[in-house]
């Protein structure tokens, strides 16, 4: 009988990739994924630690699979992702039942030596999604990923085109990479970045669409622009976290950019790229957030002109910076003014 497996993922886009690849993995292995936990030989938990509640669901997943644990011996649990990266030691002594835990930087590592142990048989291998990098340097204060994923390592250009090359032979002719931040990707073995990935890939005949995630406005490059405007096959939704419209709070954010070098760079893509549309991610209530901080937001919100946007209450995360500022907006605060912003964007 083939192995089953359950994977149950919380959190971002990396996340869901990684969870994407550990079921590629295993599919290739011969394993087959079932519906729920209890018929399952694998469960895979992919955490989250960005803010406190995805953590405590997570926790509260695999806490309620002790008793599935119990009948069955067999049953293997791994607790993968970034809750592991920075609650390792604390996730040992809550959960003595979980089998292995895997820091989020070891994931890729895992997926394979995973599907290894478990061979059945061998499938083909479908799967749109190549990372280009893991982990990220820049530190934003409020961001826990610089330390549950660690700093940026690009992968090697000529790996990448290899994967590219491999994944358009058998048949995918959409692509999609990834990383925490794609457009600061530098390969390590020759002179090629992002846009040179871009191009290359968008030239191959088999592959019809190219997309990206996700960027950091700091590093998006004429170059990429100018890639982008030029071929029709690279995804005209671009997602470009803003998190606010106030100098002060970027500059206490550490987001390396300010409120006007966001609009100009929003306002040339939108004259280079053609059909461009733009998501964000936008967090109010960051300590010492003022009402004009907030109209600043709101502000810029009119007119750089999302299509969409992720919006969030600020959340200290122990382990950032941010988390040494004292977290003095009020929760009616936060939601009056995440209430505020939602409607506006509803409006725009
Ligand atoms: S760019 Fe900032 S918010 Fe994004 S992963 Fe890196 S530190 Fe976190």
């Amino acid at each position: 009988m083939p192995k089953t497996f359950f994977i149950r993922t919380y959190g971002c886009q990396m996340n869901v990739a990684d969870s994407n690849r550990i079921l590629q993995s295993l599919l290739h292995a011969g394993c087959i994924p079932c519906d729920t936990p209890s018929a399952a030989d694998i469960i895979i938990i992919n955490t989250c630690t960005v803010r406190q509640h995805a953590e405590d669901r997570a926790f509260s997943f695999a806490g309620g699979l002790k008793n599935l644990k119990k009948k069955n011996k067999n049953l293997k649990i791994y607790l993968v992702g970034c809750a592991v990266s920075v609650r390792g030691e604390l996730i040992k002594k809550r959960f003595p039942f979980i089998d292995y835990i895997i820091p989020a930087y070891e994931v890729e590592k895992f997926a394979g030596s995973l599907a290894e142990n478990n061979r059945q048989t061998n499938k083909k291998f479908f799967d749109e999604f190549v990372t280009i990098s893991r982990g990220c340097s820049n530190y934003c204060s409020y961001c826990i990923v610089p330390y549950a994923r660690g700093e940026e390592v690009c992968r090697k250009y000529a790996d990448i085109q290899r994967e590219i090359k491999q994944r358009a032979a058998a048949g995918n002719s959409k692509i999609t990479f990834l990383g925490q931040n794609v457009n600061s990707y530098k390969a390590p073995d020759c002179k090629a970045d992002f846009a040179d990935i871009l191009n290359e890939t968008a030239g191959l005949k088999d592959i019809e669409k190219v997309s990206f995630l996700t960027s950091h406005p700091k590093d998006l490059s004429d170059k990429i622009i100018s890639v982008i405007a030029k071929n029709k096959k690279i995804s005209r939704e671009i997602h470009l976290a803003m998190q606010s419209g106030s100098d002060r709070i970027l500059g206490l954010m550490n987001r390396q950019y300010t409120a006007s070098y966001y609009l100009e760079l929003v306002g040339k893509m939108r004259r280079e790229i053609k059909g461009l549309t733009i998501t964000t991610d936008i967090i109010v209530g960051f300590p010492s957030e003022t009402e004009e901080d907030f109209r600043q937001t709101l502000d810029l919100v009119k007119k750089a002109r999302f299509r969409s946007a992720f919006t969030f209450k600020y959340s200290p995360r122990e382990g950032t910076a941010s988390f040494l500022l004292k977290d003095d907006i009020p929760v009616d605060v936060k939601k009056e003014r995440l209430s505020r912003l939602n409607t506006l964007l509803e409006m725009h």
